[in-house]
């Protein structure tokens, strides 16, 4: 992605934050393989199998369907350095190659999330 400068704030093992995805989703890290649930499931997430990956979080939040932004105090400022958007080339990327981008999951949007289905 050197061409399109886009900037990945930080990439930090999630071990670091103790597995906890809200510590590294509040310092805006990048992370992917994490053994984890779904949130609010009893479901394995796709990364706890090294299929998704969660790029700028803070930058990128989860916007839930009543408005309750994740993680606490972020904002989705679309066209903002490191922020993904529809058109954005990270995420045309991502798509072309077979993955899903949570900016198009409802009612919960995940604009950090891309994964692949299994
Ligand atoms: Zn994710």
């Amino acid at each position: 992605m050197e061409r399109t400068e886009f900037s990945v704030f930080q990439v930090v093992p999630i071990v670091k934050y103790d597995w906890s995805d809200d510590l590294s989703m509040a310092d805006n890290n990048t992370s992917a393989f994490n053994y984890r649930l779904v949130l609010g499931t009893d479901s394995l997430s796709n990364h706890a199998f090294g299929m998704a990956v969660d790029i700028n979080p803070y930058l990128n939040p989860v916007i839930n369907e009543e408005g309750r932004i994740d993680p606490p105090g972020a904002s989705y400022v679309p066209g903002r350095a490191g922020t993904l958007d529809d058109s954005h080339p990270v995420v045309r990327e991502f798509l072309n190659r077979g993955w899903r981008w949570g900016g198009h999951f409802r009612p919960k949007k995940d604009y950090h999330h891309f994964d692949k289905p299994g």
